[in-house]
């Protein structure tokens, strides 16, 4: 049977609890496989809301174990609080300073606690102009994938930088070249391991299914467009139509 569709909604620096009480109540996964990632401090009460509707991420893990990091919060913490996945690498995170050693880290933190990571490669607009979209794909994935140890599955989410947030979403045929290619350099590194690919940048609940229907492309990271239940609901329902 086939997998099911995985969409993964990412709050960012957004939310209440009590916007979290709401969105819990109205969410209806509709078939898909759905995570929700929601800031630190809420994935305690998003874990005993959203049980047995969707599994709950952190939007980032630190790169280091326990110890003294002021204000750090580390993998075993999130997967305490009832997290199952973590962003790792995301291209808000990259843009203060993250670095590919710093990704890498992360994910082998993510990985130690249990947590799945959901590895996030894409390209700004000035690397796609030039030319430099597998260079910069390779780069990522090879940062952070290659020789990790014990990795039989791995979920890595293909984000164009110039898509997110921007309402630009790429093109259903941009989206599943890249996420193509995402894959094959993530098998280059993770040989026979069970590759989730997913396309993330400006999905909402009327380009979500000619995504999720192309060729390679397993699923969604979804921002903006998953603060509100009902459009997350929509955005499942129609992805889960759509395999
Ligand atoms: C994201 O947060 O990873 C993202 C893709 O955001 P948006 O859907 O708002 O572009």
């Amino acid at each position: 049977m086939a997998d099911k569709v995985m969409v993964v909604g990412n709050w960012k620096a957004n939310g209440t609890l009590q916007d979290l009480e709401r969105w819990a109540a109205g969410f209806d996964p509709s078939g898909a496989d759905a995570v929700l990632c929601v800031p630190h401090p809420y994935l305690s009460q998003a874990t005993r809301l959203l049980d047995g509707k969707a599994e709950v991420g952190a939007q980032d893990v630190a790169g280091h174990g326990p110890g003294s990091h002021t204000g750090d919060t580390t993998a075993g913490m999130a997967a305490d609080c009832g997290a199952s996945f973590a962003i790792v690498g995301h291209s808000e995170r990259r843009a203060k300073g993250e670095d590919d050693q710093l990704v890498r880290a992360k994910v082998e933190q993510a990985m130690e606690a249990g947590l799945h990571p959901i590895l996030c490669v894409g390209e700004s607009l000035d690397d796609r102009e030039a030319g430099d979209l597998r260079k910069v794909l390779q780069a990522q994935v090879q940062a952070a994938l290659s020789g990790l140890q014990e990795a039989d599955a791995m979920t890595v989410a293909y984000e164009p930088v110039w898509a997110i947030g921007t309402g630009v979403a790429a093109t259903e045929k941009q989206a599943a070249e890249s996420c193509r290619m995402t894959r094959e350099l993530a098998l280059e590194c993770l040989a026979g391991a069970r590759i989730k690919v997913l396309y993330g940048g400006s999905v909402n609940a009327s380009n979500a299914v000619g995504f999720v229907g192309s060729e390679g492309i397993d699923g969604l990271l979804v921002g903006g467009a998953s603060l509100e239940g009902e459009t997350f609901s929509q955005i499942c329902a129609a992805s889960a139509k759509a395999v």
